[in-house]
């Protein structure tokens, strides 16, 4: 790895930053892990009960072992407090770094509908707003939602289409875009055999409502996945993408269009 200069790392940590693209619930801690676990008494669904073992687990080696973490994750995520605690960490570390604007995807759907929490949504949007505020009042950092739609929680048990998920997440969307603090609609997950086309009836929607079309693609699948986000969902913004790199006519398609720098200013919450 290229070691940067302790002037430039300077130059960079000071610099006040936006970030557009993270993840709430795979920027947790090693330490929150064990806390939320500890809280909930599961301790036995980590691989290792110390901060070391746990990063050692968070390594990536493969995109099924890296949902594999993000549904344990999940799993530890219950109560509108667990938000909270979570979303004001993430808060203290944009400050760590200057980061004065974040965009933070959250899939709120595995959490209301598809792991048996008996969680709501609205105790869930609480949660998010109270971290949110509580990180805005002590480290004057800004914090909006992307809601992604996880695209392999979409089938039905005979194999079709399961739209449920995705107007769930738009609806929530929605819900959050009028309190004025969820930016986008979001797709995350994995992409082989979930191509952006089947969730168009969504993103559609949340276009016409003002959100931002922010779907992941051109990761696990190649610019065929690009494509077919900008043309069925609209996308204001690629996640990942990295793919689109073996398509030179996709790559121009994308600088013209200046897809991945495309920001909006962030919405006064009510
Ligand atoms: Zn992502």
């Amino acid at each position: 790895m290229t070691q940067l200069s302790d002037k430039l790392t300077n130059f960079i940590q000071q610099m006040p930053k936006a970030e557009i693209h993270i993840h709430l619930e795979g920027a947790i801690q090693p330490k929150t892990v064990l806390e939320l676990a500890k809280r909930h008494d599961k301790l036995n669904t980590l691989p290792s009960d110390t901060e070391e073992g746990l990063r050692r687990w968070f390594t990536f080696t493969d995109f099924p072992h890296f949902v594999e973490i993000y549904l344990t994750i999940q799993d530890l995520i219950r109560t509108a407090d667990d938000f909270a605690l979570i979303v004001y960490e993430n808060g203290a570390d944009m400050a760590a770094q200057n980061i004065r604007y974040r965009e933070l995807t959250v899939t709120p759907y595995t959490h209301t509908s598809y792991q048996d929490k008996g969680l709501t949504f609205a105790e869930l949007f609480e949660g998010l707003e109270n971290g949110r505020l509580r990180a805005k009042e002590e480290y004057g950092v800004e914090m909006r939602w992307v809601f992604d739609i996880a695209r392999n929680l979409t089938d039905n048990p005979d194999g079709s289409y399961d739209p449920t998920p995705a107007e769930k997440t738009l609806e929530y969307a929605l819900e959050g875009k009028a309190k004025g603090s969820v930016v986008g609609l979001g797709l995350g997950g994995y992409e082989v055999g979930y191509p952006p086309e089947r969730f168009a009836h969504a993103f559609e929607k949340a276009k016409a409502a003002g959100l931002l079309s922010v779907p992941h693609a051109g990761e696990t699948v190649g610019p065929e996945s690009i494509w077919g986000s900008l043309t069925a969902l609209q996308a204001d913004r690629i996640g990942h993408g990295v793919r689109a790199v073996e398509d030179p006519s996709l790559l121009a398609t994308l600088k013209v269009k200046q897809i991945p720098w495309r920001l909006t200013p962030p919405a006064t919450p009510a």
